[in-house]
């Protein structure tokens, strides 16, 4: 090779590979490359093209052609008889044809580069280390030839160059891959999501929507299944959020977060139904190694122009609202507000008291008597927990509702009831003041542990009562968790009695009646409270009755505090019920003395001044 050439090709490979070095991106390296050669080969007119997994060409560089020319062939799929480029990257050796006009490998692409003047085209594909045609490198003339010797030593030097920028390209490619997404899921995850969400919070007047979603059972899926059951999980709850797309965008963001950034939503109500259809995408059962489990998520969710100015305010709010959502809406989704921050202190500073009365001792069930309105006598009572202070003072349990929100907690709030029902129970059975039952309110976290029914069952042989004496009272919301559901039909199954707490309160729907076995519904004080004044909410509360009946399940109306109240209910066939009108929650000395006392028989109010006049 003279010596001239010699250094020509060599300043060449000195420039290109330093670019390459440097990490320029490969369209400038591909681009400097073709003015290079046009430089060395003054009658060439050369194109460099990508050719994807796929095999189709993306045109990448072609300095001295229009932009037209690449964008007309921009997705085009290589074959035996696609021009030269697609011809050479199909059979991945070169082609060389010396006449486009005549050539049957341009008959359908020759309209294309004849108007440019282009007569020849000879095409050499670039190889990557294993072999597979990544691209093509191709010169252009103006009059039919094919390649002189000295061009073919500077095309097999620029493949050469080629080959290394397009694999130094590709291994970019796959590293800002790998660090910007998540390999479990193969979503985009945490530096995507912060890339994007500072992107878009300095973008002027961006309005989105930013939704956390956390999964509510890893935990207890890794624990009883496995790590791997627990893996595939995530995988299948990242695969059927990103179903959800609307154009939004989903994270995982590490563990069992993830994030979603939509744009689309510009108002409180799209990210609300938004989040609904992502919730819904849950409903499925997911089959897994033999084990079936129902996906959950909680959703905490803020809008970029409403609930936060800063970036680290919106994000911060976002997080109050998942955090508040866990503990007191599992399975659900809660929008910012700024009341939260108010209620997640009342939370922390319930659960500190609550624990503090626990370790302390001064936790203690009260028991509020459940009455049959017409024979005027107790049946059964329910169990409500209650905190003593230092003062002697009494806390209901509705006072500390948000202390019980806290899993360890709850697990010590139950086991501490019930072994004073069982008890209490064993108590009463044997001064033969029988009643039906002792109800026991249970949450959803209750259920968490999975281990309830070995404590409940533990407590009531220890003071050997028969669990038939026991009755929990679930709500509609803590049912719709296919799993505690199912917990509370093997609960039934054990002897146990299942009401249904709050009737009215949350979903009220009739489905559950029939979904559910359950003994009792406990219609909740909102209908009691407006049965004299709304006639639709009696008609609602008789007609429930009458499908109660039919189903043999017990109505228990609850907070009954007037008379004329009680007298309503009777009429309109509701057999027991529960309120101040009849007894307030007491302790278990005073029920105890109560019940001997009345030997069953209920006086009309808590004041006891008056008799029952229903009663039969
Ligand atoms: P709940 O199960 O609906 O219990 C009835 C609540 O209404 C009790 O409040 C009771 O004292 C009150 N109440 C009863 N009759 C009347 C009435 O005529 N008028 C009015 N205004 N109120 C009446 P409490 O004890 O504060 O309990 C609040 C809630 O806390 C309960 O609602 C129950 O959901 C929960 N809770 C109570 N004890 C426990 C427990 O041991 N475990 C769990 N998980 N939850 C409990
Ligand atoms: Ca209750
Ligand atoms: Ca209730």
């Amino acid at each position: 090779m003279p010596a001239k050439r010699e250094s020509d090709l060599s300043a060449l490979q000195t420039e290109i590979l330093e670019a390459v070095a440097t990490g320029s991106a490969f369209a400038r390296v591909a681009d400097t490359l073709c003015q290079r050669a046009e430089t060395l080969a003054p009658s060439a007119i050369c194109t460099i093209a990508a050719i994807d997994a796929e095999g189709l060409i993306h045109p990448v560089a072609g300095p001295s052609l229009p932009e037209s020319y690449g964008v007309a062939l921009d997705g085009s799929a290589i074959g035996p008889e696609v021009g030269s480029c697609g011809t050479a990257a199909y059979f991945g050796v070169p082609v060389e044809v010396t006449d486009i006009a005549t050539d049957i490998r341009w008959k359908d692409y020759g309209d294309l580069a004849l108007p440019l003047g282009l007569k020849a085209c000879w095409s050499s594909p670039i190889k990557s280390p294993e072999g597979r045609v990544v691209g093509t490198f191709a010169f252009y003339y103006r009059e039919p030839r094919g390649p002189s010797e000295m061009e073919r030593q500077l095309v097999a030097t620029c493949v050469h160059l080629c080959s290394i920028a397009m694999e130094r390209a590709e291994v970019s490619r796959r590293l800002r891959h790998l660090a910007y997404h998540d390999q479990l899921t193969g979503l985009s995850n945490r530096y995507a999501f912060e890339e994007e969400f500072t992107e878009k919070m300095t973008a002027p007047a961006s309005r989105f929507g930013l939704l956390l979603l956390d999964m509510d059972n890893l935990k207890q899926v890794n624990d009883s299944m496995g790590h791997s059951v627990g893996d595939g999980l995530i995988r299948e709850v990242g695969r059927r959020l990103a179903a959800v797309s609307a154009g939004a965008c989903v994270y995982r963001l590490g563990g069992d977060e993830f994030a979603v950034l939509c744009p689309d939503c510009k108002d409180a109500d799209s990210l609300a139904v938004l989040a609904e259809r992502l919730m819904s995408q849950m409903d499925a059962p997911y089959e897994c190694d033999g084990n079936t489990i129902v996906p959950q998520v909680t959703i905490g969710g803020v809008l970029s122009n409403t609930d936060g100015a800063s970036a680290d305010e919106l994000r911060q709010n976002a997080d109050l609202a998942l955090y508040h959502a866990k503990h007191t809406a599992r399975g659900g989704f809660i929008h910012f507000h700024p009341g939260l921050r108010t209620s997640i202190q009342c939370r922390t500073e319930q659960t500190a008291m609550l624990g503090k009365a626990l370790d302390e001792g001064r936790v203690f069930a009260h028991f509020q008597p459940v009455v049959c309105i017409r024979r005027a006598r107790i049946v059964g009572v329910e169990a409500l927990a209650r905190i003593r202070t230092d003062e002697g003072e009494i806390i209901s349990a509705g006072s500390f509702a948000m202390g019980l929100t806290d899993s360890k907690n709850a697990f010590r709030l139950a086991s501490c009831m019930v072994e004073q029902i069982a008890a209490a129970m064993r108590g009463w059975i044997d001064e033969g003041l029988e009643l039906r039952h002792v109800a026991l309110n249970l949450s959803t976290i209750d259920f968490q542990r999975g281990d309830l029914e070995q404590r409940l069952r533990a407590a009531f042989d220890k003071y050997n009562v028969p669990l038939r004496y026991l009755q929990i009272e679930v709500t509609e919301n803590v049912l719709m968790d296919q799993n505690v559901a199912n917990q509370v039909a093997r609960l039934r199954a054990q002897g146990m009695q299942v009401a249904l707490d709050d009737f009215g309160t949350g979903f009220a729907s009739l489905s559950h009646l029939k979904d559910f076995p359950l003994d009792y519904i406990k219609i909740d004080k909102s209908f009691v409270d407006s049965l004299l004044t709304d006639i639709a909410c009696g008609a609602i509360v008789e007609a429930l009755i009458s499908m109660a009946h039919k189903m043999q399940i017990g109505i228990i109306a609850e907070g009954i505090e007037t008379a004329e109240q009680a007298e309503r209910l009777l009429e309109i066939g509701c057999p027991l019920g529960q309120g101040y009108h009849y007894f307030r929650p007491v302790d278990g000395e005073t029920i105890t003395t109560l019940l001997r006392s009345l030997d069953g028989k209920a006086p009309a109010d808590a004041t006891g001044t008056e008799p029952l006049r229903n009663s039969a």
